[in-house]
């Protein structure tokens, strides 16, 4: 896919198309996005119904909007400061996102918020790394942990071994 297709007002006709969409920008661009909040079509038409509105989407859309971000999306855990849930251990700040709707006028989905941006490395190097593409035993979880707080500088050290390389 080429980066340029995942931009804002890009359109897609149904869910499944989005889901694929970032699946590519995982597999082939190594954006590690997660989805991260939606609202599902019974909750939007429920919304609707309440408000008085006569505007509903059909069942098979599925969701009335859906927004991925980037695995390290949030604030970095405060060392010795109690237990942070367990969707933070990552976190770096993060703000790449993509957010997409449902544009009833235009009669499809489109991206209504795209930032590829990452704060951090991204690549092959670093992808087969992150626990929801291996399992991985308590050990391994910290050490990858500890890597993923040393992204900024693995970089160096990625560029570093390719130098060797020459
Ligand atoms: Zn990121």
């Amino acid at each position: 896919m080429d980066m340029a297709e995942m931009a804002v007002g890009r359109g897609f006709e149904t869910y499944e198309e989005i889901e694929e969409a970032v699946k590519r920008l995982e597999n082939e661009h190594y954006h590690p996005f997660r989805r991260f909040n939606s609202q599902s079509v019974k909750e939007y038409n429920q919304r609707r119904e309440n408000t008085g509105s006569n505007l509903r989407l059909a069942e098979s859309l599925k969701f009335a909007f859906v927004s991925y971000r980037c695995v390290h999306y949030g604030e970095p855990r405060k060392r010795g400061k109690g237990v942070r849930p367990t969707q933070h251990h990552f976190a770096l700040k993060c703000q790449a996102e993509l957010y997409v709707s449902y544009n009833h006028h235009a009669r499809k989905f489109e991206v209504q918020k795209c930032n590829l941006e990452h704060c951090h490395p991204i690549g092959p190097e670093v992808l087969p790394h992150y626990p929801f593409k291996r399992r991985l035993a308590g050990d391994e979880l910290k050490e990858i942990e500890d890597l993923v707080t040393l992204a900024p500088k693995l970089k160096l050290v990625c560029m570093k071994s390719s130098q060797r390389c020459l």
